[in-house]
């Protein structure tokens, strides 16, 4: 048996050995929990505007202001769009992603949810 055999030999056991199928639907199982956990959390006006920039910017549809700049199109952002994102997820004015102010992050925070934002979205 030569390498490459042995090597697909090998991954077909392990792609379709028991256990590791079921490690993995388990671990696909508690993303989906944690995703619906979150999405509950977020009221529901919020997740439509995120839902709908998804589409067209994937993972950055949630972008940090930076300095006094959206970091999704680089462009600098009103006195107005500065503070709001400072207080709640706020669509940039040239790219229309939605913008959160990370120097105010704990207050942001609470706006949204009520509580300090749970750690796996913190940092
Ligand atoms: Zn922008």
């Amino acid at each position: 048996m030569n390498a490459t055999t042995q090597a697909l030999l090998d991954l077909q056991v392990l792609e379709f050995a028991k256990e590791t199928r079921n490690r993995i639907r388990r671990r696909r199982e508690r993303a989906c929990r944690a995703v619906a956990r979150l999405r509950r959390r977020i009221p529901i006006q919020v997740l439509r505007e995120y839902d709908t920039r998804k589409r067209r910017f994937g993972s950055n549809s949630l972008v940090p202001v930076e300095g006094d700049i959206c970091s999704g199109c680089r462009v600098a952002l009103s006195r107005r769009t500065l503070h709001d994102s400072s207080v709640r997820p706020t669509e940039c004015e040239h790219c229309a992603r939605l913008l959160y102010n990370p120097t105010r992050r704990r207050r942001l925070r609470l706006e949204i949810y009520g509580v300090p934002m749970p750690l796996e979205l913190a940092g």
